[in-house]
């Protein structure tokens, strides 16, 4: 690192847009760095010639997806240039155009944190040669690349297969091997079988909150999460304005980034992506997490605790033989990131709820041509602000009608059509080039079904919620199996919002540590950093 004053390297065509932004970052960074400005390739690499060797840190470009906007395409040409002599100390984000004050929070935030971690110490180059993937495995990398933060280079070349490299080296396509070979997420060094104190299923909100608590109260704790970490809060197109602390609102991408970042800062809450719980054992005293990776081993962890943290996943739409459709037109869950691709094309939300107003907005603002299809009224579901923007910009709004089949392309079996049928109208046909379902959620507990975990409608019933579970031996959060607690919107009666999973984590693991100390047996002696009872026991405040 050098000992001259940190530089922001600004690259872009437009003057105005250069001095706005450069000013903008320069009252962020009150003094801390120096932002030099370049109008191209050739201006940057002279700016970055007279810098002081080692003290570029960041280089902002604009992005190339706004393929109308031939300043955009310059600002990405000239960072496509000069991308082999940016110094391999320098973070470089690109920004779409014009920039919204939120992608430059998202920056910020994102390289804020990312300078804090010793992870990101030594950045890497993601690139994708997209080969002959479909559109589907293309839209699943932005949208993998959106919710984890990653920028990376577009490539049309490279052979013929799709071809995710990071330094030069090929991975697959996952957010666990992306994030790893980032080095994100710091290596395991504890043995698949080591036996941890608590095993949390899911990198929600909740779950992370309840590593944080965790890795405080001294329990070695595994987080175990089969997609992206951070979870859902990831997907909300709007800033998540509910949250305490960010009275404008906050990007669920940062947020959830902070969220991992905040839960890996403990030595004892390891973090392994890529795996999905598949059945629970809960022994004597001990607990078995059977988990299977995404190259396919399964093993069992050992666990005092465990906690559910899984969430919910999209509810699925009840028409048969739609899931080839998915990705081809068909999306569960619309994301910021998708705006781009939408311009100027039919697009369908089906839902009523405030996830798909704010999808139809977000759409219809991106110039796309937005129909709504409700089963019920929007006034049933969608909050009355909300109802009132939707009706004001959208034009084509259908209530009381149910989806009944989707119908695909021959020969490129996308996505065309929506038919629907309502008392009304009777079969309707709606002819489309993309369709986003957003119709609420469904828990993630069907691999607990066969465990004993008392479920009522397909989530987990705890504490007071349990038949007789009034007494004042039934610990918060716990469900009817030893040990075994849950939290976030997994649990019955959730309120689905990011504060209450939070804040069910953090109660989460008081009681996990009334429990651990009721029951010392459930404690491998000796392995584990809780296992200390004298230390269990000095846990403060808590009886
Ligand atoms: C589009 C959208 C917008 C939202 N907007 C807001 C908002 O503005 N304000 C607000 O307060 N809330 C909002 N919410 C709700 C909020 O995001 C959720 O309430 C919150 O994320 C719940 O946290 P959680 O940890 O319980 O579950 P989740 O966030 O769902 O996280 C659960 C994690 O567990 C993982 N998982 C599931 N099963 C397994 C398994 N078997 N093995 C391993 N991992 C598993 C999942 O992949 C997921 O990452 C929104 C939700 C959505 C979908």
């Amino acid at each position: 690192m050098s000992d001259s004053k940190p530089e922001i390297l600004l690259i872009h065509p437009d003057p105005h847009f250069r001095r706005d932004l450069a000013k903008q970052i320069e009252s962020w960074c009150v003094g801390a760095f120096g932002v030099v400005t370049a109008a191209n390739a050739g201006d940057a690499m002279a700016a970055m010639n007279d810098m002081p060797k080692g003290s570029l840190e960041l280089v902002i470009s604009a992005r190339i997806e706004h393929l109308d906007l031939i300043m955009a395409k310059r600002g990405w040409a000239a960072l496509a240039m000069m991308s082999n002599e940016v110094p391999d100390t320098a973070e470089v984000f690109t920004l779409p155009l014009p920039p919204s004050r939120e992608d430059l929070e998202d920056l910020f935030a994102c390289w804020g944190s990312a300078r804090r971690s010793e992870a990101f110490a030594v950045p890497r180059a993601v690139t994708v040669h997209r080969g002959t993937a479909s559109t589907a495995q293309i839209r699943a990398l932005k949208r993998l690349f959106f919710l984890n933060a990653i920028t990376c280079k577009w490539e049309a070349d490279g052979g013929e297969e799709l071809a995710v490299m990071v330094d030069g080296r090929t991975v697959r396509p996952s957010p666990a091997s992306i994030l790893d070979a980032l080095g994100r997420i710091p290596k395991v060094d504890r043995p698949p079988d080591f036996p941890y104190d608590l095993v949390i299923v899911g990198a929600g909100p909740s779950g992370l909150s309840a590593a944080v608590c965790a890795g405080a109260a001294g329990f070695s704790t595994l987080v175990i999460e089969n997609d992206s970490p951070g979870g859902k809060a990831a997907t909300s197109i709007n800033p998540i304005k509910n949250y305490l602390g960010f009275p404008d609102g906050i990007s669920g991408v940062t947020l959830s980034q902070l969220a991992v970042q905040h839960a890996l800062q403990s030595p004892l809450v390891d973090l392994r992506p890529g795996i999905r719980a598949t059945s629970l054992q809960v022994g004597n005293p001990r607990i078995d997490v059977h988990v299977e990776t995404e190259e396919g081993t399964s093993y069992a962890v050992s666990a005092a605790t465990v906690l559910l943290a899984g969430g919910q996943d999209p509810r699925r739409l009840e028409i048969m033989n739609h899931e080839g459709l998915i990705g081809r037109g068909l999306h569960y869950g619309a994301l910021k990131c998708d705006q781009l691709e939408e311009g100027g094309r039919r697009v369908a939300v089906i839902g009523g709820g405030d996830s798909a107003g704010q999808a139809a907005l977000l759409f219809e603002s991106g110039g796309s041509d937005v129909t709504i299809l409700s089963r019920g009224e929007l006034s049933d579901k969608m909050s009355a602000d909300l109802r009132a923007d939707v009706i004001q910009e959208v034009g084509d709004i259908h209530e009381k009608c149910d989806v009944i089949c989707l119908e695909a392309d021959k020969d490129t079996g996308a996505l065309t059509e929506i038919y629907t049928w309502d008392e009304r109208h009777g079969l309707e046909r709606f002819k489309v080039d993309s369709c986003y379902v957003m119709i609420g959620g469904v828990p993630c507990t069907a691999w607990l079904r066969p465990s004993g975990v008392k479920m009522k409608s397909d989530y987990v019933i705890t504490d007071a919620r349990l038949r007789g579970g009034r007494g004042r031996d039934t610990l918060m959060f716990a469900t009817n199996r030893p040990g075994v607690f849950a939290v976030g919107d997994i649990r019955i009666g959730s309120a689905r919002r990011v504060g209450q999973a939070v804040g069910q984590g953090v109660a989460a693991v008081a009681s996990i540590e009334k429990y651990v100390r009721r029951n010392p047996a459930v404690l491998e002696g000796g392995q584990s950093p809780a296992a200390d009872m004298a230390r269990i026991r000095s846990i403060s405040g808590t009886n």
